[in-house]
């Protein structure tokens, strides 16, 4: 499953040390939860941060005391697995939900406090490399993209070049997933986030500006443009998608919370039966290798996963039979032949 916090973070300087790197803002969360006289919160975090559960717990337990305190360890890869369930069976009051923004187009049923956990750390970006990279592709027009942790780091890289002479702008927070499309008029994106991961969402995106796309990673200080990571995911995904053109039977995998989208498994679905093929509607709160295991049989052919489009590229890929993105359903079964992402 997609990480949000890189695994790369992880030092061996010890956990308390890595969790006051991050702005997780408990004063701020213990003023809200006496402003709305909570009695029970819920906190949910992604999986890179849940080592700080005991520090957060000391934290927070000084300034609300009365209030019972409890952590969730159900998924939560992005804002769009907000864990509703938890929270109403637990009768919390209020979802604290940390490491993300709000998922666009998602409007969940309980009371939720986003908490975006900006890394206020060492970081490892020498802005003056970054200007030297950019002056060798020879470009004016900067766009710079980012995750939650850090937008502000982000917006001072954006001062920084436009004083260098570039034309540079914030583009914003990205997921892997939800990512804009890139304005004619930007030569080069940079898109500031640990590891690869949010970089290739946003070359996959925009394939035809693959080439201007660069990673710079704030813990590592690397800089590098994404185009042969992207070529291989791409050799994968095509022979994937030329797989399933003879498909027959096809297990359509939708999500919950923010990821369920029924208009697109109805779209899948009514592509599938008007080609002759069957469609098997399914819906998981989780999804992984495990499970796919469990479902497969000689009477399925391909598996499509609606809820998250990084899951087939990232996690599935090995996978015996052919699991697909929603972009990807729709190139078998129209005979696009451009590479659609994410749906
Ligand atoms: S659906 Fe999008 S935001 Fe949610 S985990 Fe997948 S890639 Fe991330």
């Amino acid at each position: 499953m997609p990480r949000q916090v890189d695994d790369m973070v992880r030092t061996d300087k010890g956990v308390a040390e890595f969790c006051k790197n991050y702005e997780f803002r408990t004063d701020y969360i213990c003023e809200v939860v006496k402003r709305r006289q909570c009695r029970k919160i819920l906190i949910q975090l992604p999986e890179g941060f849940l080592r700080c559960i005991p520090f957060l717990y000391k934290e927070l337990s000084r300034c609300v005391e009365s209030v019972e305190i409890l952590f969730s360890l159900n998924p939560s890869h992005g804002s769009c697995l907000l864990d509703e369930l938890g929270s109403r069976i637990s009768g919390s009051d209020l979802l604290v939900h940390i490491g993300h923004v709000e998922y666009p187009n998602y409007t969940p049923a309980i009371p939720v406090l986003f908490i975006p956990a900006e890394y206020t750390g060492v970081h490892n970006l020498r802005f003056e490399r970054i200007v030297d990279y950019i002056r060798t592709k020879n470009v004016q027009s900067v766009l710079v993209l980012t995750t939650s942790q850090h937008a502000e780091l982000s917006r001072w890289l954006v001062e920084f070049l436009n004083t260098k002479g570039f034309r540079a702008e914030y583009g914003g927070i990205v997921t892997g997933c939800l990512v804009p499309k890139i304005p004619k008029d930007i030569d080069i994106t940079l898109v500031v986030a640990g590891g690869r991961f949010h970089a290739i969402g946003v070359a996959l995106r925009n394939l035809d500006r693959a080439s201007t796309i660069v990673m710079v990673d704030p813990y590592t200080g690397a800089i590098r443009d994404v185009q042969e990571d992207v070529k291989k995911i791409l050799r994968i995904r095509y022979w994937k998608i030329a797989y399933s053109r003879e498909a027959k039977t096809w297990v359509v995998i939708d999500g919950v919370y923010g990821q369920h989208r029924p208009s697109i498994v109805d779209k899948i679905c009514q592509l599938i039966r008007q080609r002759g093929g069957t469609c098997i509607k399914t819906i998981a709160l989780y999804l992984d290798q495990h499970v796919l295991e469990n479902l497969d049989s000689e009477d399925v052919d391909v598996f499509v996963v609606a809820s998250c489009p990084r899951i087939p590229i990232d996690d599935l890929y090995e996978f015996r039979k052919p699991v697909l993105t929603p972009g990807e359903a729709y190139m078998v079964l129209t005979g696009e032949e451009r590479y659609v992402y994410p749906w």
